[in-house]
């Protein structure tokens, strides 16, 4: 069994990423820019908000957090995402989800212009996924495909079954893995929970993807001898023995899968790190394509 390092690789490709700016900036361009929304105080929205920020600092990347209040009308939340819209410093916008009750999540996603939609998540981007044109990936679906990839993981004609069909993991992730090209090429099936019997499914997965948010819900009975396993769940669980409280664990239970699996993501340090990784290089995208 290989476990896949998602925190080894997220650094190395921040490495790639802080290399490539520096060539920008040796050359007199302007850093790539992200500005992430934040509305209300929520301590996990908090958290994320703040190591986005720290991760594009450390490559170098022009990083604004625009803080406001749960009050924000959601008018005055759409026209500061028109104004960044416009404003040519910045390659990036996101907004950190969930938003309060009061604004409509689906305006605001659409609001930010497809050009800057590091998330993925506006349906212009879905919809160039679902066709197969190059666009914004969502990134954590992204940043599995890119640890099959930096693992040399054979995808082309194997399949994978996802458990879950989110818009921001399982959709995108069947549609990545779907697209005819290298690291993807797969034969898909997304499960959801309308499934009778949900391990018919999983036993067939050579690449099982678990999304669903439910702690240790993958068994290894459910899991085919030698599967690739790669565990998405973050879900706090009480633990009294923990200084904390709470302890982070997987939609998987790792300790029974991991002895049947080729290769499996730990949580933490599997998909995780990945997807403010994959954020940087949506960004860096959009700087290229758009931001000159
Ligand atoms: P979500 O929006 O709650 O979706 C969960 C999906 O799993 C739904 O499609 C649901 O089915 C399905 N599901 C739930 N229980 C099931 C069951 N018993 N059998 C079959 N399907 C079941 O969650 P999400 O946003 O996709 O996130 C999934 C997990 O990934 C969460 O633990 C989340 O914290 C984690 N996550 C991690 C990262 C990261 O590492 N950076 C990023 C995003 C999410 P229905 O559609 O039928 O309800």
């Amino acid at each position: 069994m290989i476990l896949i390092d998602g925190k080894k690789i997220a650094k190395e490709i921040r490495e790639e990423i802080k290399n490539e700016i520096s060539n920008f900036k040796a050359e007199g361009k302007r850093s790539p820019g992200l500005v992430v929304i934040l509305v209300g105080d929520n301590p996990a929205s908090e958290v994320y908000v703040r190591n986005k920020a720290k991760a594009c600092e450390e490559v170098g990347f022009l990083s604004v957090l625009e803080k406001h209040d749960s009050s924000i009308s959601e008018v005055k939340l759409l026209e500061l995402i028109e104004s960044y819209n416009k404003n040519k410093n910045f390659d990036g916008i996101l907004v950190q989800l969930p938003l309060p009750k009061h604004i409509d999540e689906r305006k605001v996603i659409e609001a930010i212009s497809p050009l800057k939609d590091v998330d993925g998540f506006h349906p212009v981007s879905a919809g160039n996924l679902m066709i197969g044109n190059d666009t914004f990936f969502s990134c954590t679906p992204w940043g599995v495909q890119e640890l099959l990839a930096r693992y040399n993981i054979e995808t082309e004609g194997k399949h994978v079954v996802i458990v879950g069909r989110s818009n921001i993991v399982g959709k995108p992730a069947a549609m990545i893995l779907l697209q005819k090209k290298k690291f993807a090429n797969a034969i898909v099936t997304v499960c959801h929970s309308a499934a009778k019997n949900i391990s018919e499914y999983t036993t067939q997965a050579d690449i099982l993807i678990a999304a669903m948010g439910s702690p240790e819900f993958i068994k290894a009975d459910m899991v085919k001898e030698g599967a690739v396993v790669i565990d998405v769940g973050t879900n706090r669980v009480e633990d009294a023995e923990n200084p904390k409280g709470y302890r982070l664990t997987g939609d998987v239970l790792f300790n029974e899968v991991a002895p049947k699996c080729s290769y499996i993501t730990p949580v933490p340090g599997g998909v995780g790190p990945m997807t403010i990784a994959m954020l940087l290089k949506n960004t860096l995208k959009s700087y290229k394509l758009y931001g000159n």
